[in-house]
């Protein structure tokens, strides 16, 4: 995960934190090496962006600012002891056994400690500025997720990424349809045109338009395969990852997998091809039933 420095009049702007371990401010203070920081922006909360907000908050006595929906989640998934029970009993709806819920309910008490987000953060939003840098929203891979834009460069976050591609998962209390959010985002990218873009992992993009083709592309690729896995007996995204993401998965990646199903099969349902059916004791998807008269 890369965190970035960008200059500015009174000191830097810090973006992403990094995971919160115990060491974070050691780390950070030897990283920084004196460095002022003015402020501290955080894309989104996903652990490994956001987890050593408050402590570095700490060292730097900077503000920290924050996307208004993303803290809103923030502090709905690392904030509520609740929630751990509340998604495993949503995948449960959809089909992932109990061996796996369980296994989910368990990360999330390990991976808990390390994540210090900075409480009341100074909440921003799409268009707002921050030091010159325009804040652009990149919903999709986090519903809440903000880039930086200036003069061509695009600190993607987690929105653009050059070798892999963006989980995009449906989760409770997420937005309806992530990958549509996802596209569109995406299509935004190619209208602003950057001419480089600063990526949450991975090396820097020098075609951020044509990287964002290629995603737009890969997903349109997924749906038809997604579709084609859907018959008239219904399945469960559970049942359908398996088709998607093969057999071969840990508990962990496999409630990642089922996640971005679930965005794919909402999205050919709102695209009229796919049914969703709840009748079925959870939520499963049917082919779409051509020329099924109306009742
Ligand atoms: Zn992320």
């Amino acid at each position: 995960m890369h965190s970035y420095l960008l200059p500015g009049e009174d000191g830097w702007t810090l973006v992403d934190t990094g995971i919160g371990l115990p060491n974070a401010q050691e780390v950070w203070q030897e990283s920084l090496d004196g460095a002022e920081v003015a402020r501290i922006f955080v894309t989104h909360f996903h652990p490994d962006h956001v987890g050593a907000a408050a402590d570095v908050a700490e060292l730097t006595g900077a503000p920290v600012h924050q996307g208004e929906l993303d803290y809103a989640q923030c502090e709905l998934v690392w904030g509520n002891p609740e929630w751990p029970q509340r998604i495993a009993d949503w995948f449960h709806t959809h089909g992932v056994p109990e061996e796996i819920t369980e296994e989910l309910i368990h990360s999330g008490d390990v991976y808990r400690p390390f994540i210090r987000y900075q409480p009341d953060p100074e909440l921003v939003s799409d268009g707002d500025r921050l030091d010159g840098w325009e804040l652009v929203a990149a919903p999709g891979h986090a519903d809440g997720q903000l880039c930086l834009l200036r003069d061509g460069l695009l600190v993607s976050a987690d929105h653009l990424l050059g070798r892999i591609s963006p989980t995009v998962g449906l989760w409770p209390e997420s937005r309806p349809d992530p990958l549509g959010d996802f596209i569109a985002s995406l299509e935004r990218t190619i209208e602003l045109a950057p001419s480089l873009a600063l990526p949450g992992h991975g090396d820097p993009i020098a075609d951020p338009v044509a990287r964002a083709h290629e995603l737009i592309e890969h997903h349109r690729e997924r749906l038809a395969f997604a579709e084609a896995s859907l018959g008239d007996d219904p399945r469960s995204g559970y049942h359908v990852s398996f088709a998607l993401f093969g057999a071969e998965l840990k508990p962990a990646a496999r409630r990642f997998a089922v996640a971005e199903t679930l965005s794919h099969l909402e999205r050919l349902v709102l695209q009229e091809r796919a049914e969703r059916r709840e009748d079925v004791g959870g939520v499963a998807y049917t082919a779409r039933q051509r020329g099924r008269r109306a009742q």
